[in-house]
């Protein structure tokens, strides 16, 4: 059967050679006679995989040593709510940057829990450049999202926070350019973008920030459980985890991070090419705040987005559809695109505009 080419935003694409070895492995994973799914997750074999899977993702981000990685369930979303079930009393306060759809939700769950205050960009699709002044001197963090996955915007050069933690949701792009963590306090993922499957989501969380829930804090909730047991306090999503670790190592066999980002620069660069080019396709957002990873665009007319919609399905273009506050189309080109994938689409929308007679 034919692999289409896959554009969600997520879950979206994974590497190919990955989804091979999963299915080479399936049923008798390095001769245990078991797949990784029936296996305990205290045994050797599981142990050999998250401790990988660890030491990769450090090596991968130059993670420094004093910075925990955790894998915890519950997505990006529950991450909106443990950051602040940990790092968030009641009477203390926190600055949120709103740049987009999933920093509103996140900021939500921080209100619940103590003083939220929020800095809010004049236009949808801007990134400001934040400065101390901007923040609160007693905030115990800044939140901000560096990849908007809805509007396609990321920042290029990150809030000055004059010594605040900065904490990323880092969900959609993670491992697509590189990053010097000890900019930040905490980094978080889902990882269905860029890591692997759903159902794992990964932090790397700086040591002063561990330890700092309240006693009412659920033990699930509180980061210190992770890193004190290694992420086996329970049952951790094993299978989640394994594949994560092959996209890992498949990150690594092709260049690491610099790799990655210089293919995510040329796959974006075809698409935004083509999209500048073009007088039938548009893309809202001003080039200095675009992002390398999600790709909205739209012919600003919606039937028209409709019709090119069906025909790139038909061709094997799928999950283009646009998410449906910003509408149009949106192209997510995650680190296990191929490039074929974003040469085949630019051929298709050349080619779906000169049939619209050169509008
Ligand atoms: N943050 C960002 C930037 C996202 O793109 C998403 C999911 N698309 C989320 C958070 C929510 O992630 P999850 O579904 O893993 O909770």
């Amino acid at each position: 059967m034919k692999r289409v080419y896959n554009f969600s935003a997520g879950p979206a694409v994974l590497p190919e050679p990955v989804l091979k070895k999963v299915q080479g492995e399936l049923l008798n994973y390095q001769e245990t006679g078991m797949s990784v799914m029936e296996l305990s997750h205290r045994s050797a074999p599981f142990q050999n995989i998250i401790e990988e899977a660890q030491s990769l993702l450090r090596e991968l981000l130059s993670i420094p040593d004093d910075y925990h990685v955790v894998f915890m369930q519950g997505g990006a979303s529950l991450q909106f709510s443990m950051i602040p079930l940990n790092l968030l009393g009641s009477d203390q306060e926190a600055d949120y940057v709103l740049t987009g759809s999933w920093s509103k939700k996140a900021v939500k769950e921080a209100e619940k829990v103590g003083n939220a205050r929020t800095l809010l960009p004049h236009e949808k699709f801007e990134i400001p450049a934040y400065t101390p002044e901007d923040f609160s001197p007693q905030s115990s963090y800044v939140h901000i999202t560096s990849n908007n996955t809805i509007e396609g915007t990321r920042y290029h050069k990150w809030p000055e926070t004059g010594g605040i933690p900065l904490i990323a949701d880092m969900s959609s792009h993670i491992l697509s350019e590189k990053i010097d963590v000890s900019s930040f306090g905490m980094i978080y993922a889902g990882a269905q973008k860029n890591l692997g499957p759903s159902g794992v989501t990964v932090a790397i969380i700086h040591d002063s920030l561990v330890g700092q829930a309240s006693n009412t804090c659920p033990t699930m909730l509180n980061y210190e459980t992770y890193v004190k047991h290694d992420s086996l306090f329970n049952t951790p999503p094993t299978f989640s985890i394994y594949v994560l670790k092959l996209v890992l190592e498949w990150v690594k066999e092709n260049g690491g991070v610099e790799g990655m980002q210089a293919d995510n620069e040329r796959k974006a660069g075809l698409l935004y090419n083509c999209i500048d080019q073009s007088s039938l396709f548009h893309n809202p957002v001003p080039e200095k705040n675009r992002s390398l990873m999600n790709i909205p665009f739209s012919t600003r007319d919606e039937e028209l987005d409709a019709r090119f919609l069906k025909e790139a399905k038909a061709e094997g273009f799928e999950f283009l559809k646009g998410h449906r506050s910003v509408g149009g189309m949106r192209a997510s080109l995650y680190n296990a695109m191929p490039l074929e994938g974003v040469e085949a689409l630019v051929g298709f929308m050349k080619k779906f505009e000169s049939e619209q007679g050169g509008v």
